[in-house]
């Protein structure tokens, strides 16, 4: 492991808590040291207050931040010599702790403090990092690992024995350390759960962090043990229909939809595939705080109903031994290992199935270099049943509040690089969904940045091929498809019936109607396994209702797609699945509408660009915004009664009137 101290990079960053963010920057940085949330460093600081006196003050990172992208505001100030001595009583529980530790904090609006605080306030230094290295973890979670870990380490490092995070862990800690600590001691290994390092300056504990988990991947090299390898991305080669059945029976037994992110790589299949598959992946997560996202062990293969069962009995069994009452948590997978499918992981947003990959890749990497050290060794299951009902995640969950509408489900948006289909992926995202855009314009792909709930694919959605390519892409990385919107269209310049071409005609026909035909019949198989219904929202036309002269292939093409629709409505209606149609008018802000064409087209008229633009009953401007907010409260709880529905977005039109 190399240590990413750059002196340039270092001199952007002044004071100890600068520094302190610099170097847990650094550690965020490396993966195979802490992922997601995981991992806490802190920094002792004395500092003057208001009122002039001197205090001495623990920053510890704070709940909700990242190592990697931590600033300084991440931070909790906490009162050091209160955590000093409540170090120091016979036992805290864990509310009480907390509300210890938030009250004790010294600036309002700061983050939680990590449970971990009253351990980083105990160790006698000025600078703590504690990570969750995947090398050390390799090393402990065996049947050995204490001896491994002092033939790796000597007397280098204080080791103590697996305990629950929080205060009693501290107590541990704290009378382990004073006990065992020696002149050379530079840090603390603590088995199935990380390693802490220390020192008097942010550069010496990050510098320590590093050469301790160095030691730890020469030893497992030593003994043969293998590289880890990526886990990204692998081509999804399961048919869209299979995946969805399966997203649909999952979130049917977590009792709310979830996004399903399947990796087909080689590392997961050939994982899946081994003979001790089941032996190895059934033992439990490398560090018991995975279980938060991962649940204790991935389900192998696809029996849906034995995992949930085993689940309950696994509930049963260790909530009848907990001191207070337990609320079972739903007992779906959130991960699955298929020969097949490879590794295909849940979360309710896709950014959190992601997450769960992330552990699960790297759990895989552990597991697989402790099989060099004579075999993987997870925690039993009770220890990790206390942490996924520990009462302060219990209480996490009951805060949590109701999340957005369509948390879990996933929108397929056509003509989404611009206009009015950028404005319904940007709707859908708001309101909670995983949505994946198609357009011909390769600018689609990064539409909307590296976002994890995203995935903008160029797509000529006239091409049969193409579209089965998106829709497998779509639904490898989503897991199904719950709504879509076919808003791409061509609106083709003012001619009269008597001159327009065949070939013409065809070109609008083929775009506006037989392209949206084909993903209607595409899309079905995957609309009917939506968990709570099928959604479909045509983009129509005033032209519809309303044709206007000069249209005559784009009016009439959008009333045959609007007749799609119904008749879509009328077949699909059985199965759940709901298609209506929003009849737009007169939108500007969109490619198509220069300053130009607007100000040539408002001349035509006789009227100022302001007028034209709001020339309708309401004398009101309709925006690409407007027409989205309209298509996507139509696949809400508000039209969970309507289907076959036309519902304009003119404001207001006479003829449509
Ligand atoms: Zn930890």
């Amino acid at each position: 492991m190399k240590s990413l101290w750059n002196d340039a990079e270092a001199s952007q960053y002044s004071g100890d808590l600068g520094e302190r963010v610099y170097t847990s920057q650094l550690l965020g940085r490396d993966h195979t040291l802490v992922l997601h949330g995981g991992g806490n460093t802190s920094v002792k600081v004395r500092s003057r207050g208001v009122t002039g006196e001197e205090e001495d003050i623990l920053y510890v990172k704070g709940s909700g931040w990242d190592l990697e992208t931590i600033r300084e505001e991440g931070f909790a100030p906490v009162r050091l010599p209160h955590l000093v001595k409540l170090a120091k009583l016979e036992s805290l529980s864990d509310p009480q702790m907390m509300n210890e530790l938030s009250t004790q904090v010294t600036r309002a609006g700061a983050p939680a403090p990590s449970v971990e605080t009253i351990l980083h306030a105990i160790l006698p230094y000025k600078y703590v990092d504690h990570t969750h290295a995947d090398a050390v973890l390799a090393v402990t979670n065996t049947a050995n690992g204490q001896s491994h870990v002092r033939e790796i380490f000597g007397d280098d490092v204080v080791v103590i024995p697996y305990i629950m995070p929080g205060f009693d862990l501290a107590g541990l800690c704290a009378a382990r350390f004073a006990a065992d600590a020696r002149p050379g001691t530079v840090g603390m290994v603590l088995m199935n759960h990380g390693v802490f390092s220390f020192g008097a300056t942010a550069r010496e504990s990050y510098e320590r962090m590093i050469a301790l988990v160095t030691r730890a991947e020469r030893f497992l090299e030593r003994r043969g043990a293998p590289r880890a390898v990526s886990g990204e991305p692998g081509r999804v080669t399961a048919a869209p229909r299979e995946l969805a059945a399966l997203r649909r029976e999952i979130s049917a037994a977590a009792g709310v939809p979830l996004v399903m992110r399947t990796q087909a790589s080689a590392k997961f299949i050939d994982f899946a595939r081994r003979a001790d598959a089941a032996a190895l992946s059934q033992q439990g997560p490398a560090t018991p705080d995975h279980v938060i996202r991962t649940k204790r062990v991935p389900m192998i293969g696809r029996d849906v109903a034995v995992y949930a069962q085993a689940y309950r009995d696994y509930f049963a069994r260790n909530a009848a031994a907990a001191k207070q009452p337990k609320t079972m948590l739903d007992p779906a997978p959130r991960m699955v290992l298929d020969p097949e499918l490879g590794l295909c992981t849940l979360g309710r947003t896709a950014r959190d199935a992601r997450i769960v990959a992330d552990l699960y890749s790297h759990t895989i990497d552990v597991i697989l270099a402790s099989t060099a050290l004579g075999g993987y060794k997870a925690l039993p299951e009770k220890d990790i049943f206390d942490v996924e009902y520990w009462d302060l995640e219990q209480a996490k969950l009951r805060r949590a509040g109701k999340p957005p509408v369509f948390t879990g489900e996933v929108a397929l948006v056509t003509g989404a690089a611009s206009g009015i289909g950028r404005a319904c992926c940007d709707a859908f995202l708001k309101r909670g969904a995983a949505v994946v855009g198609l357009d011909i314009d390769a600018g689609v792909v990064n539409a909307f940045g590296g976002r994890a709930d995203f995935l903008g694919l160029h797509c000529d959605v006239t091409s049969r091929d193409a579209v089965n390519v998106a829709l497998h892409a779509g639904v490898g990385a989503f897991g199904g498809l719950d709504m879509l919107v076919l808003n791409a269209g061509v609106f083709p310049g003012g001619c009269r019936v008597e001159s327009l071409a065949d070939e013409e005609w065809q070109r609008v026909t083929r775009v506006n109607v037989d392209a949206n035909l084909a993903l209607m019949r595409e899309c079905h198989p995957l609309l009917e396994l939506a968990p709570n219904g099928g959604r479909v929202v045509v983009i129509g036309s005033k032209n519809v209702p309303a044709p206007g002269p000069g249209a005559a292939a784009y009016s009439a093409s959008k009333a045959a797609l609007t007749q799609l629709a119904r008749v879509a409505a009328l077949e699909w209606g059985a199965a759940g699945i709901r298609v209506n149609v929003v009849h737009p008018n007169a939108v500007f802000d969109t490619g198509l509408w220069t300053r130009d064409v607007l100000a040539s087209r408002a001349a035509h008229y006789g009227l100022s660009v302001e007028a034209y633009k709001t020339n309708n009953v309401l004398k009101t401007e309709v925006r690409s915004a407007d027409v989205a907010e309209l298509t996507a409260e139509m696949c809400g709880p508000l039209f969970a009664k309507t289907t076959g529905a036309q519902v304009p977005i003119d404001g207001g039109n006479d003829r449509v009137i």
